[in-house]
This record gives C-alpha cells, sequence and structure tokens, in this order.
C-alpha cells in the first residue's frame, strides 16, 4: 500500500470518497510519522485522542455520504490558534498550561468541514521571527539538507513547525499566520506552497494577536490546489472581528487551470535589491518565462517606497505588539510570578515569562509610542504605510493582475548562524515579504527551484484586493512548470 502520508490533500480527499481508506487509517499513519518525527520538533503538542475521536465522527459522516470540504482530513494546527480545551501557549513561557474555554473562528470552521485535529505547531515566540528559533519550546529542524551535510537548518518563522510538518509529511497541510512574511517564508524555506490572504478574508478572532492591522491567517500545503482546498474553509465573515469582511467565498480550487492569457504580471523593479544572489535572480526570471509561456504579459513596474517597508514594519508591528501583549500580567492567563506589591508582580511575571525577543519589541513599540516620540516614529510610519498602498493602488489601476517576486532573499540557512550579533539580520529576511502586510494585500509563495546545494527556492505572487483566486491560477502555473520538491527522509 502506498504511504498514506505522502499522499496530497486532494488525493486524500477521493480515496476517502471512493473508500479507499477511512480517515481513521489516515489518522493513524500521520500519528506514527510524527511519533517518528520528533527530531524535527515540529509540534509542540500532540492530540492524538482527539484525533482519532474527530476521525471516527468523520468516517461516520463519509459512510452517510454527509462529507464536507475537509472530512477526515488531518491538519496540523498553529499554536497560535485557540482550540478549545486544549494548550495554547503562542510558543511563550508566559501561557504556561492556558486552555482556551474557546475555539477560533478558522479552527471551528476547519472542523465544520469535517478536518481531524492532529496536534499544536511550533512557532517563533508570539509570531515574533523569521527562523523559529524564538520558541519556548526550542527550534523547528527543516526537513531540508544541503547536498552532503547534516547541518541543522531553520525551517523559517515564525510558522516553522507549519511548514517543517506539511514539507516532511506529518500532516497534509496546517494552518499559520503573517504579520510580515510569516507564511509565506517558511514556504519558501521548505519546498511547499503557502498563502498569506488578503487582511479581512480570514477571522482573527481566537488567533494570539501580534500586531493586529498586520496579522492575517492563511494555509500551507504541498500543493497549489491543496492550499486553495483548505483556504475555502479558512475563509468568511465573522461578525466577531471587526476587520472581518463580508464577502462571499469562492471555490478558490476552481480557479486552477483557469487561463492566464492576457494577464498583465507586473515585475518591481525595487525589488532587485542590491546583493541578490544570481541565484534568486534566475529563479525570478525562470518565473517570469513561465508565466510569460502560459499567455501572461510581463510588465517593468515601479513601488518607489519599497525600500521604506521594513523600517516602517519594524515601528508599526512592535507599537501593535507592546498594547497586544499588555495583557499577560499574570492576572488573566498562565504564569504569575510573586512581588511584593502588584507592580512587582507584574513586572516579575513578564520578565520571566516573556523571551529576548518579544522583550525587545515591547521596548521598541512602547518607546516608538510614548509621548515625545509618537510623531517622529509611529505616526510617520503609518504615513509611510499609506505611500506603500498607494503604490500597489496605482499599479493595480495600471492593469496590472498581479505581481512577481522572490519570496525570500536567500535559501534556508543553518540553526544559530543568523540574527545573533544583529537582529536586523534576521529582520531582512522579510525585505519581499513585509510590504505586501503594509498593503493589506494577498501573496502566495509558490516553491520554483533550487539552490546550488539543493535547497528549494520559492517566487511570491501579490494579488489585488481579495483576488486570491488570480495568484491560485497563476501559482498552478508555476507548480506546473517548476514541478513539486519533497526532501529526501533522514529523520
Ligand atoms: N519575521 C517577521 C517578524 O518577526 C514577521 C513575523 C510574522 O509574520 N509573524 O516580525
Amino acid at each position: 500500500m502506498t504511504d498514506l502520508t505522502s499522499l496530497t490533500l486532494a488525493e486524500a480527499k477521493t480515496g476517502l470518497a471512493n473508500k479507499s481508506f477511512t480517515s481513521l487509517e489516515l489518522t493513524e499513519a500521520h500519528l506514527a510519522a510524527m511519533e517518528q518525527a520528533r527530531a524535527l520538533n515540529a509540534y509542540v503538542l500532540e492530540t492524538p485522542d482527539q484525533a482519532r475521536t474527530m476521525a471516527k465522527d468523520a468516517d461516520a459522516r463519509l459512510a452517510k455520504g454527509e462529507a464536507g470540504n475537509l472530512e477526515g482530513v488531518p491538519l496540523g494546527i498553529k499554536d497560535l490558534f485557540a482550540t478549545k480545551g486544549v494548550r495554547l501557549t503562542a510558543c511563550s513561557k508566559i501561557l504556561d498550561d492556558f486552555k482556551p474555554p474557546y475555539e477560533s473562528t478558522v479552527t471551528s470552521q476547519l472542523w465544520r468541514d469535517g478536518a481531524v485535529m492532529l496536534g499544536k505547531l511550533n512557532n517563533d515566540e508570539f509570531a515574533m521571527g523569521s527562523s523559529n528559533e524564538t520558541s519556548a519550546f526550542g527550534p523547528v529542524v527543516n526537513p531540508w539538507r544541503r547536498e552532503g551535510s547534516d547541518a541543522r537548518l531553520v525551517p523559517g518563522g515564525s510558522s516553522g513547525g507549519s511548514a517543517s510538518a506539511v514539507a516532511a509529511g506529518l500532516c497534509f497541510g496546517a494552518t499559520g499566520t503573517d504579520t510580515g512574511g510569516s507564511i509565506r517564508q517558511p514556504a519558501a524555506f521548505t519546498g511547499i506552497v503557502g498563502l498569506k490572504p488578503t487582511y479581512g478574508r480570514c477571522s482573527r478572532w481566537g488567533i494570539v494577536a501580534f500586531a493586529s492591522s498586520l496579522d492575517q491567517a492563511g494555509p500551507f500545503a504541498r500543493t497549489v490546489r491543496d492550499t486553495a482546498i483548505l483556504m475555502r474553509s479558512m475563509a468568511g465573515h465573522d461578525p466577531k472581528d471587526t476587520t472581518s469582511v463580508d464577502l462571499p467565498v469562492p471555490d478558490y480550487e476552481g480557479a486552477l487551470g483557469r487561463s492566464v492569457k492576457g494577464m498583465k504580471i507586473g515585475i518591481p523593479k525595487e525589488y532587485r535589491i542590491g546583493g541578490m544572489s544570481a541565484e534568486i535572480e534566475k529563479l525570478w526570471a525562470q518565473g517570469a518565462e513561465w508565466l510569460k509561456a502560459a499567455g501572461a504579459e510581463l510588465v517593468e513596474i515601479s513601488l518607489p517606497h519599497t525600500k521604506y517597508a521594513l523600517p516602517a514594519y519594524y515601528v508599526v508591528a512592535p507599537a501593535e505588539a507592546s498594547s497586544n501583549l499588555a495583557r499577560y500580567d499574570g492576572v488573566r492567563y498562565g504564569a504569575r510570578v510573586d512581588g511584593r506589591n502588584i507592580v512587582e508582580m507584574y513586572e516579575n511575571t513578564r520578565a520571566a515569562g516573556f523571551g529576548p525577543e518579544v522583550r525587545r519589541r515591547i521596548m521598541i513599540g512602547t518607546y516608538v509610542l510614548s509621548a515625545g516620540y509618537y510623531d517622529a516614529y509611529y505616526l510617520r510610519a503609518q504615513k509611510v504605510r499609506t505611500l506603500i498602498k498607494q503604490d500597489f493602488e496605482e499599479v493595480f489601476a495600471q492593469g496590472v493582475n498581479a505581481i512577481l517576486t522572490p519570496a525570500t532573499p536567500s535559501a534556508a540557512f543553518g540553526i544559530g548562524e543568523k540574527g545573533k550579533a544583529d537582529p536586523i539580520e534576521m529582520y531582512l529576511n522579510d525585505i519581499f515579504t513585509v510590504t505586501v502586510n503594509m498593503a493589506g494585500l494577498p501573496g502566495i509563495a509558490v516553491p520554483a527551484g533550487k539552490d546550488a546545494q539543493g535547497l528549494p527556492l520559492g517566487l511570491q505572487l501579490i494579488g489585488r484586493p481579495f483576488d486570491e483566486e488570480t495568484l491560485f491560477s497563476l501559482g498552478d502555473v508555476i507548480e506546473q512548470s517548476a514541478g513539486r520538491f519533497k526532501p529526501k527522509r533522514w529523520w
């Protein structure tokens, strides 16, 4: 029998419908694979009992012909999503053993459609990071290795556990969140597909907040089709999130195979950054060629405020984080370290509970929001954000349907290799992705090639607001041309 964990999500759906296997069999295969892959540290909590119960329920519905969009499909959930009664940590010590008495809207929609939960996935603490090295549970290991080397590589971040688990066959798909690149960058580092939807497309309710005006949930999967299938269940209006948009959810899968003839694809000249590696240049040109061969028209465009996106992001995101994280005070949730008075209790709890990167963000955020500096930093960053958004609006007004860029400036790097002496070295990972969050647009990362050491590289497509469908159509073209990427198993 074929290895059930190496099927695509779409193949799993077909097999379940044809009764080639049951959801319980799929679930057992994944639980076994998870057990054998602990070296990757992708899951911070496995929920086998819950998984088996959900799988049996799904099998019963399948038998009755009542299958939902994801009926019986085992998934992993980033540990930033509240799932009722299951420990939620955001991979921080401060939440301790917190078990939310509520379910996030996105996960409730996955269960509504029949999906099975395998467990909670590792991520950077409060989703702050680009390598999954800031997690209180330790780093996640990328299933990919450089050819001829056994050095452990990062899977990217902050959704590193999601990316690693999907790439290694430890679930058919996973949820992620993307504030500055946390879905697209790890997808690119692990050779899988990741979509950051338009701001407002997926509900943020029940997801631990990092920077509320930038955060957006989205899917990871091994193929563009699987990502589209997941997206259909994750998207939708939610009155509990005031920024959620009331638009019908299309059948995203239907966008695959749709003609891209005549589409105008923008190539932004500002993304040709100094020192860009020849490999990334080549990948980008190759991607443009593939789209051209499919009938799209490539046009050079200008997004003049691109170079200010990263510095502006590192003002806006920490500012919002400092406000969002004020709630972790030893009173409402999780851990508490006592003190002689309440202020000391707050201080002791927060000093013990937050890791260094989170503390850095809180300090930066508090500083840029403080009375004397608000205008100089926060207000100015907001103005820059408007300019970045206008750059995109102008290009779309000129008839551009989507924009093609590299997803990351490099392939996956080694654990411990980056950002130790200078955090900016780590922040630069998001140079191609943060602009998209600043403008609230959808972006997809699709694997497109390999570097000289055999590591996967991804391309990014940026779309018009709420036009995820075009990203799926174009992503499909890239996937058809580039083929799929699978790491050699060593764990
Ligand atoms: N790497 C970026 C940061 O550390 C983005 C993280 C994210 O998208 N959650 O802020």
